[in-house]
C-alpha cells in the first residue's frame, strides 16, 4: 500500500508493474520500447556465484538466488490526499510515453486512492489545492481509519501480507520532545490526545499496529523513537529514510572512491533543479530542510573511515541546493562539483551533470524495497551465543542500499558506501543458500 499513491512515484511504480505483467510495448521516436525493470537491483542486477570449472565467473540474476515474490504477484492499493484515479494521476505526472499511457489507461482508471490524513502544517502550502480526498476526525479516529483500510485491503484482495510504503510529499521535521514521541506509550497517548504527530508517523503507527512493515521513502523523521519502540514491541520491520535514487547514489559511490583512494575531498556542492510536484513542495524552506539534512549525511561514514586524511571532527564542506523549475517537469537536473586535495598541494575538481526522469529512477527502488522487506520477513538465523532462531532487528538496515539516510538499529554503525551496502545484501543472500561471503580475492587466479 502506497501512501501518496497518486503521486509521480506511486503512479509510475503501479504503471511499471502493470506494463511488465502485461508485456506491453509501445512506439517511441527511437523505436519500439518494451516494459522492463532497469534500475531494480533485484530484477535487473546479478550476483556472482563463484567460478566454474574453467575458472570463469558465473553470474545469476539476484531474484533467482532465493525464492522471492514476483512483481507480477503484487497487488496495489493506497492513499492520497488528491482524489485523481491512477490513470489521471499517471497523466498528471507526465513521466511515461504517450503510447504506454494509452495502453495502461483502462487498467489504471479503476484504481482510486483512499482518502488520507492531511495536516497542512507538515507539507508546503502550495500543496493545498490538491487536497480534496481527506479522512476527517480526530487523530485517533484517523489512525483507526488507516488501520481499517489496511484490514479491508488485506481481506478484500485475499492477501498474505501487506507492506506500507510512504511515497507522499516530504514533510517538515517533527520535533522530538520527551513525553510526546520518545516512547511507544507516549506516542500512542499523543495520538489519543490529538497533540502534534505527523501524517507519516500516523501511517507508521497504524502499519505497525496491523503487523505490516512500514518503509519511509521521504526524508522527514517519521520513525521517531516512539515509533521504533512500537515496532520492536510488535516485531514489525521499519525502514527508511528517503529513496536513494540519483545524485546521492552517485555521491555515495564517488566519495567512497575518492576517499578510499587516499584523496582528500574538501568540498562537495550539489545543485538540483526539477519541475515536478515534489520539486514544488521542496521549494518551501521547512520541507527543503528535511531533504537537505538527508542529502548531507551521506558521506559521514566514509570521512570517518579515514583518520589519515581527516582529523577528528574535520569534514568536507557540503552544500545542497534545490530549485523548482516547472518547465523541466519530472526530468531532474543535478550538477555536482567534488574538489579534492592531491599530493603536494595539487587540486582535483570533478564536475558532473546528470539528467533523468526522477520517478523512473525511484520506482524500481520502491519495488526492491518491498520485495527485499518481504524476503527478510522469512529469514531467520542462529548465532553461536544464542541457539534460538531469530530474525533481523526491526530496524531493517539491510535496506540501506536503497535509502539516502539509512536507519540503523540504535547504536549500530550507519553504512553509506554503496558497494558495502550492496555486498551486505549479496552476502546475506549467499549465506541463505550456504555460500561463503564474497571476498573478491580470486586467489585461484593469483596462483601459478
Ligand atoms: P509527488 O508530489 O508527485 O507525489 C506525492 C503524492 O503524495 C502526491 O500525489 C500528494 O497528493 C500525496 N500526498 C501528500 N501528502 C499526503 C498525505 N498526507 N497522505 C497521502 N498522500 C499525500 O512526489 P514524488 O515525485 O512521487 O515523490 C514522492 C516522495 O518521494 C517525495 O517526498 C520525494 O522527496 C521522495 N523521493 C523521491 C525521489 C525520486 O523521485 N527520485 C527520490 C527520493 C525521495
Amino acid at each position: 500500500m502506497l501512501v501518496g499513491w497518486g503521486g509521480n512515484n506511486g503512479s509510475t511504480l503501479t504503471a511499471a508493474v502493470l506494463a511488465n505483467r502485461l508485456h506491453l510495448s509501445w512506439p517511441t521516436r527511437r523505436g519500439r520500447k518494451e516494459a522492463n525493470y532497469y534500475g531494480s537491483l533485484m530484477q535487473a542486477g546479478t550476483v556472482s556465484l563463484g567460478l566454474d570449472a574453467e575458472g570463469q565467473e558465473v553470474f545469476v540474476p539476484f531474484r533467482t538466488l532465493l525464492p522471492m515474490v514476483s512483481p507480477d504477484d503484487l497487488v496495489f492499493d493506497g492513499w492520497d490526499i488528491s482524489s485523481l484515479n491512477l490513470a489521471e494521476a499517471m497523466r498528471r505526472a507526465q513521466v511515461l510515453d504517450w503510447g504506454l499511457q494509452e495502453q495502461l489507461w483502462p487498467h489504471m482508471e479503476a484504481l482510486h486512492p483512499r482518502p488520507s490524513v492531511y495536516i497542512p502544517e507538515f507539507i508546503a502550502t502550495n500543496q493545498s489545492a490538491r487536497a480534496d480526498n481527506l479522512i476527517p476526525g480526530t487523530r485517533a479516529q484517523q489512525l483507526e481509519q488507516i488501520r481499517r483500510d489496511i484490514r479491508d485491503f488485506r481481506s478484500c484482495a485475499g492477501l498474505d501480507k501487506v507492506i506500507v510504503l510512504w511515497t507522499a510529499n516530504t514533510e517538515r521535521f517533527c520535533e522530538l520532545v520527551p513525553g510526546l514521541n520518545d516512547t511507544a506509550e507516549n506516542l500512542l497517548r499523543t495520538i489519543e490526545l490529538g497533540l502534534e504527530v505527523s501524517p507519516s508517523t500516523l501511517f507508521a503507527v497504524a502499519s505497525i499496529l496491523e503487523g505490516c512493515a512500514f518503509l519511509n521513502g521521504s526524508p522527514q523523521n517519521t520513525l521517531v523513537p516512539g515509533a521504533v519502540e512500537l515496532a520492536r514491541q510488535h516485531r514489525v520491520f521499519v525502514g527508511g529514510d528517503d529513496f536513494k535514487s540519483g545524485q546521492t547514489k552517485v555521491k555515495s559511490v564517488l566519495v567512497d572512491f575518492l576517499i578510499s583512494s587516499g584523496l582528500k575531498t574538501m568540498s562537495i556542492v550539489s545543485y538540483n533543479h526539477l519541475g515536478n510536484n515534489d520539486g514544488q513542495n521542496l521549494s518551501a524552506p521547512p520541507q527543503f530542510r528535511s531533504k537537505e539534512v538527508s542529502k548531507s549525511s551521506v558521506v559521514d561514514d566514509m570521512v570517518q573511515s579515514n583518520p589519515v586524511l581527516y582529523a577528528p571532527g574535520e569534514k568536507p564542506d557540503h552544500c545542497v541546493v534545490i530549485k523548482y523549475v516547472p518547465y523541466v517537469g519530472d526530468s531532474k537536473r543535478a550538477m555536482d562539483e567534488y574538489t579534492s586535495e592531491l599530493m603536494l598541494g595539487g587540486t582535483n575538481t570533478l564536475v558532473l551533470h546528470n539528467t533523468c526522469e526522477d520517478s523512473l529512477l525511484a520506482a524500481p527502488i520502491m519495488l526492491d524495497l518491498v520485495l527485499l522487506t518481504e524476503l527478510c520477513q522469512r529469514v531467520s538465523f542462529r548465532t553461536d551465543s544464542d541457539p534460538e532462531p531469530q530474525g533481523f532487528h526491526p530496524v531493517l538496515s539491510l535496506l540501506s542500499f536503497l535509502f539516502k539516510a539509512p536507519l540503523a538499529p540504535p547504536g549500530s554503525p550507519v553504512v553509506n558506501s554503496l558497494f558495502r551496502q550492496r555486498s551486505c545484501i549479496e552476502n546475506i543472500f549467499r549465506a541463505c543458500v550456504g555460500l561463503p561471503p564474497q571476498n573478491h580475492m580470486l586467489l585461484e587466479h593469483k596462483m601459478e
